[in-house]
């Protein structure tokens, strides 16, 4: 059996990765999400395991001192890092690892594992993303501004990545990400 893709999903807080991702799940067995440790609070509905692992500065340590962490980044004052033996299980059992991370991480990967595939999702606008961000409502005024700062910056680094979608309607840019993967797949094979 061949190995799964290594997919990098990157694009700012609030630009709508999750919307997409779900679709992507929903309909595509080969397709699975990486779940990430994080230091960060769990937001209402997100439940231990599924969204994140919701673990303490210290577990966080604790497993990067392992040398546990495919990648791990600082993002608007948390710890975020993607446990690295259940990707490489996956990779094993051909399937597509979704990685959705932030843009230190993608670095990491990117030098770490050349042949990952990097899909960068944008706002139609920045405005729009603005919109989103405080529609959320999960987020103090302080944080929203920290986390529209670090999206203009990550913007500016779109090029880095093999591709870029528009996130202007959730099914059509999940189609478009579907066709990205098995384009690549068919080159690989
Ligand atoms: P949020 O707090 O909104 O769930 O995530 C904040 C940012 O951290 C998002 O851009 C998200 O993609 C990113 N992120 C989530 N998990 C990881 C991870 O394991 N590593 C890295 N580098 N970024 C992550």
């Amino acid at each position: 059996m061949s190995k799964g893709l290594l997919v990098v999903f990157a694009g700012a807080s609030g630009v709508g990765k999750g919307t997409i991702m779900k679709r992507l799940l929903a309909g595509n067995p080969n397709i699975r999400l990486s779940v990430s440790a994080t230091t960060r609070a769990p937001r209402e509905g997100e439940v231990n395991g599924r969204e994140y692992y919701f673990v303490t500065r210290e577990e966080f340590d604790d497993l990067l001192a392992k040398d546990g962490f495919l990648e791990h980044a600082e993002y608007v004052g948390n710890c975020y890092g993607t446990p690295k033996e259940p990707v490489f299980r996956m990779l094993d059992e051909g399937l597509d690892v979704f990685l959705e991370i932030e843009l230190k991480g993608f670095l990491q990967v990117k030098k770490a594992y050349p042949e990952c595939v990097s899909i960068f999702i944008v706002p139609p606008s920045f405005e729009e993303l603005q919109a989103r961000l405080h529609g959320r409502g999960t987020e103090s005024e302080e944080v929203i501004a920290e986390r529209l700062k670090t999206a203009r910056e990550e913007l500016e680094h779109r090029h880095l990545f093999d591709y870029v979608v528009v996130n202007d309607d959730a099914d059509r840019a999940a189609n478009e990400v579907l066709s990205i993967i098995s384009d690549r797949k068919s080159i690989k094979e």
